[in-house]
C-alpha cells in the first residue's frame, strides 16, 4: 500500500500531546488536520515513548500513534562517520521527528528506538535559533530527515515548508530533504536539496512498506528537476536478494530512460549497513525480513554485506551508472 493520503484521519487514531506542546502553532495546526483523532494530554513525551516492553511490529501493525512534544534537548547533531556526507567535511544533521510514517524492514530506526510511535517536535523557534548560533560559526550543511521522513508529515504539519524557508532565509544554511516518497510541490533553490532514494519496485514492495513506487518517485525527481530545484539521486541503500543484478538492470534502464540526468547533481551508491549497537534489535523487529536477517559481517562495529559481495552489488550499479553520468558525481558509501 503505498500512502497516498498523509492527512487521512485513519492515519493517526491518536495523538499525543506534551502539556508544554498545547500552545505551539504547528500543534494547532496537526489537531486541526486530523478531526478523527483522539488527543490525549500527557506530561512528557518520553512517558508514552520511553515506555518499557513495547511492540514494534504490533504497533506498525496496529497503527502507528502521533506524540506532538516541544524538543528540549539536542536539535542538531553532527553526522557519524556511516553517514553520507557527499563531499562537504562537515555534515550535521537536525532531529524535527523521531520514527517514521513509512514502514522499511531494515530501518536503523527499528534498532536504535523501543516503538514505532512517532514524535513530532513542534517548537521550531528553537530550531531556528539554534541553526542561527551555528551559522555564526560558518556556512551549515543540514540534513533534516535523517530520523525520519518529513514529507508523509508535510500536510499535516508543515515541517517541510518551514525548514525551506528557512534555508531561503538564511545566508550559509543549505538544507538537504531525504525521503522516499513522491512529494508534487518544490521550492527551487540553491540551498536546498532534494534527495529521492531510488529502489526497484521488487524492493519496495518486500522491504520498503508504503513508500513510493519507482514510478512514483521517478516522476517526482522528473517534476522536481522542471521545477529547477537541485536534486540528488541515492541508490541506497541497495538490497541483496536472489537476481539482484536483474532487477537493479531494470530499475536503472527505467532511471536512464526517464530522468534528465544531465540535470542531477549527484549520485550515491551504497549497500546495506548498520551500527553494530543496533542490530540485534532490528532482527527482533523484523524477525521474517530476509534484508535484516542475511548474515552480515562485522567491520569496525558495522554490520554489511561481506567484501566481495558489497564490491560486486556497487560495481554493478556503478558500470551502468556511469556510462550517462559523470563518474566524479557518483559518491560511494
Ligand atoms: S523511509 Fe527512511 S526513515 Fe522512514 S522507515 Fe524507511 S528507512 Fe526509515
Amino acid at each position: 500500500m503505498n500512502l497516498k493520503d498523509v492527512s487521512s484521519h485513519k492515519l493517526f487514531s491518536h495523538i499525543y500531546v506534551e502539556e508544554d506542546a498545547l500552545s505551539y502553532e504547528m500543534t494547532s495546526r496537526v489537531i486541526s488536520s486530523l478531526p478523527g483523532s483522539c488527543v490525549v494530554p500527557i506530561r512528557h513525551y518520553k512517558d508514552v515513548f520511553n515506555r518499557k516492553h513495547q511492540d514494534i511490529p504490533c504497533q506498525t501493525r496496529g497503527g502507528k500513534k502521533l506524540i506532538l512534544a516541544v524538543n528540549r534537548g539536542s536539535l542538531i547533531y553532527k553526522g557519524a562517520s556511516v553517514c553520507q556526507d557527499f563531499g562537504n567535511s562537515e555534515f550535521f544533521y537536525a532531529t524535527p521527528a523521531m520514527n517514521c510514517v513509512f514502514d522499511c524492514d531494515y530501518c536503523f530506526l527499528k534498532g536504535m528506538y523501543d516503538t514505532a510511535n512517532i514524535v513530532l517536535f513542534v517548537n521550531t523557534d528553537d530550531y531556528e535559533r539554534e541553526v542561527k548560533k551555528r551559522l555564526e560559526d560558518g556556512p551549515l550543511h543540514l540534513h533534516i530527515s535523517y530520523d525520519t521522513d518529513v514529507f508523509p508529515l508535510e500536510k499535516i504539519s508543515g515541517i517541510v515548508s518551514f525548514w525551506t524557508s528557512l534555508a531561503q532565509e538564511l545566508d550559509g544554511l543549505t538544507i538537504e530533504i531525504r525521503t522516499k516518497s513522491a512529494p508534487s510541490v518544490f521550492t527551487p533553490s540553491p540551498k536546498i536539496i532534494y534527495a529521492f532514494t531510488i529502489s526497484p519496485d521488487e524492493i519496495t514492495e518486500r522491504f520498503e512498506h508504503r513508500t513510493a513506487s519507482l514510478d512514483q518517485r521517478l516522476r517526482s525527481v522528473s517534476l522536481a528537476i522542471k521545477s529547477g530545484c537541485r536534486v540528488r539521486l541515492c541508490f541506497d541503500p541497495m538490497i541483496y536478494v536472489k537476481g539482484y543484478k536483474e532487477i537493479y538492470s531494470r530499475m536503472t534502464d527505467k532511471v536512464i530512460s526517464s530522468v534528465d540526468l544531465q540535470a542531477v547533481d549527484d549520485m550515491s551508491i551504497g549497500t546495506f549497513r548498520i551500527s553494530g549497537d543496533y542490530i540485534r534489535d532490528l532482527r527482533k523487529n523484523a524477525p521474517d525480513s530476509a534484508a535484516v536477517q542475511f548474515p552480515f559481517v562485522k567491520k569496525d562495529n558495522v554490520m554489511r554485506y561481506p567484501d566481495v559481495l558489497e564490491k560486486e552489488m556497487k560495481e554493478y550499479i556503478r558500470s551502468r551508472l556511469k556510462d550517462v553520468f559523470d563518474e566524479e558525481k557518483i559518491y560511494e558509501y
